[in-house]
């Protein structure tokens, strides 16, 4: 079941924001989630990270501004961007622990 729940919210957003170059990677975090979840979010918006005119390189559609991206990412990939975030996490979380 989809869930928008607030952290969810949180991590796509700061996914969306790095992806399209409105925050820098290393500039976003958030006091709310667990570190090796901040990380991922870095990692996974790094990963999608594009500059203008951006073609999605989740869907291949085009043409986009930083703006129009940051959208297309809420909007579209939503769930898509939580699950990457999620498996980053625990790959992140496990490569610590061993
Ligand atoms: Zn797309």
């Amino acid at each position: 079941m989809p869930n928008r729940g607030i952290f969810e919210e949180k991590i796509v957003r700061g996914v969306a924001l790095i992806a399209s170059g409105m925050t820098d990677a290393g500039g976003w975090d958030s006091p709310v989630l667990a570190r090796h979840v901040v990380e991922a979010v870095r990692i996974v918006g790094e990963r999608l990270r594009r500059d203008p005119p951006v073609r999605c390189p989740l869907c291949g559609r085009s043409p986009f501004t930083r703006k129009g991206y940051y959208l297309h990412l809420l909007r579209i990939h939503y769930h898509e961007i939580l699950q990457e975030v999620r498996s980053e996490a625990e790959r992140y979380s496990s490569s610590r622990k061993l």
